[in-house]
């Protein structure tokens, strides 16, 4: 980035620092990963500079041969990796892919049935604050108290009685497979559409640990930056008969100019994730999250449904007497980086939780298995158990910079880009 430093020295350092920050510390934050150098180049390319208006082959300007080729491989390589009949590669963001299904097959006052915010689900499928909550009547279903599983009987009595217009499976803190043939069921049966936020899982459907939600849902949106291992961005598959309501959404409905400097990066991404590596990678996210779920169990801690089936799990502290947050704080200082987590029926707020999710994409990413994720559920048992002794901070200091030294962030990444 010689360019860069030349020009704009304060932002080059930042970035600078940012890389060493990503480095130097073990990143357990479940929706985050490491793109490989490939997507990071058709990022950072000159298609940022290019206006595309519309779709391929179609567009607004003059001048979008090369961009056109870039969205028709992305949407080819979406459609190939998760067997979709029609793909959107345009929304800017998963929120933006959530949004343009929900202004397809609703009209303001239609009833949406989503997962509870606090049990699991994600603010746009109708946290009051957000559009969803804003501009639809808004059901929740959530977790069986006693076993923390998502609780079919009662999602099904819910849709009974309140017809939702669509149901939206998905979640950004389950740690369990999600049954969509269920889902799809309940939405025939009650006369709803069905879609499937698979923002957090879709490396893992694609990667073969998680079963697809396409046979059964209308629509599927997905985040490209989590598990994928792509570039921000989001991704709307569709069956074909939704495919035109669905892109006139997208533009003109609530975007613009599509990012085409993202749009190629998913493109590399998505070749990325036909590779046998790819797919193995996923297989060990999940056995690394299985095996540090079982090291806290061994070690005395609370686990929201007793463990995991995907690549995070969440740990309810109320045994330990720290709540999420000084846990969080806590954890930064010896350079473990993850986010406070509410746990379903949690009696404290969504900003002072009961809980911590883990989430092993990117410690995998970076060539980790399962006997360094057992010492890393070491080190934050022993900070969680000894939070103020500086001798035991020191030791899992240095325990975690051995550890990301031995783990650089690209080595192992790159081998997907190769
Ligand atoms: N859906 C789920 C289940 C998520 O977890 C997230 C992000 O965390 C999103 C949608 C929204 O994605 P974005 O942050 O790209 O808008």
């Amino acid at each position: 980035m010689i360019t860069l430093k030349n020009d704009d020295p304060e932002v080059w350092r930042a970035i600078q620092e940012e890389v060493e920050r990503q480095q130097n510390t073990i990143d357990l934050i479940a929706s985050e990963n490491i793109c490989s150098p490939a997507v990071q180049e058709a990022q950072g390319s000159s298609m940022t500079n290019k206006y595309a208006e519309g779709y391929a082959r179609k567009r607004w300007y003059a001048g979008c041969g090369n961009v056109d080729t870039v969205e028709e491989l992305a949407i080819e390589r979406a459609k190939q990796i998760f067997g979709a009949e029609h793909a959107n590669v345009q929304p800017h963001a998963g929120s933006q892919a959530n949004m343009a299904v929900c202004f397809s097959v609703l009209k303001p006052g239609d009833r949406i049935l989503g997962m509870d915010l606090s049990h699991g689900g994600h603010l746009t499928h109708g946290f009051k604050k957000n559009f969803s909550g804003m501009l639809y009547e808004i059901t929740h279903y959530g977790v069986k108290k006693e076993t923390g599983y998502i609780d079919y009987d009662e999602l099904r009595a819910i849709a009974i009685k309140t017809k939702p217009h669509i149901i939206i499976a998905g979640a950004s803190a389950y740690p369990r497979i999600i049954d969509f043939q269920k889902f799809g069921k309940i939405a025939d049966e009650v006369g709803a559409y069905f879609m499937a936020d698979i923002a957090h899982i879709a490396g893992l459907i694609v990667g073969g640990v998680h079963p697809s939600p396409i046979p059964y849902a209308d629509f599927v949106t997905t985040t490209t930056h989590k598990t994928l291992r792509g570039p921000r961005g989001g991704l709307i598959l569709c069956k074909s008969k939704y495919a035109k309501q669905i892109d006139s959404v997208i533009f003109p409905g609530i975007q613009g100019g599509p990012f085409m400097h993202c749009i190629a990066a998913k493109a590399v991404a998505f070749k990325e994730a036909m590779t046998e590596e790819f797919k193995q990678c996923q297989r060990q996210t999940v056995k690394n999250a299985k095996t540090m779920a079982q090291e806290f169990v061994k070690r005395g801690y609370t686990l929201v449904s007793g463990g995991t089936d995907n690549h995070l799990f969440l740990i309810d502290l109320r045994n330990k007497g720290i709540p999420g947050k000084e846990a969080q704080i806590l954890l930064e200082e010896v350079g473990i980086i993850l986010n406070r987590n509410t746990i379903p029926f949690d009696e404290r707020g969504a900003n002072e939780p009961s809980g911590i999710r883990i989430g092993t994409p990117t410690v995998t990413s970076r060539g980790i298995k399962e006997a360094e994720v057992i010492k890393i559920a070491e080190c934050i048992d022993k900070i969680l158990s000894n939070p103020s002794d500086i001798k035991i901070k020191e030791t899992v200091q240095k325990t975690i910079r051995d550890l990301c030294s031995a783990h650089p962030l690209y080595e192992e990444a790159c081998q997907v880009a190769k």
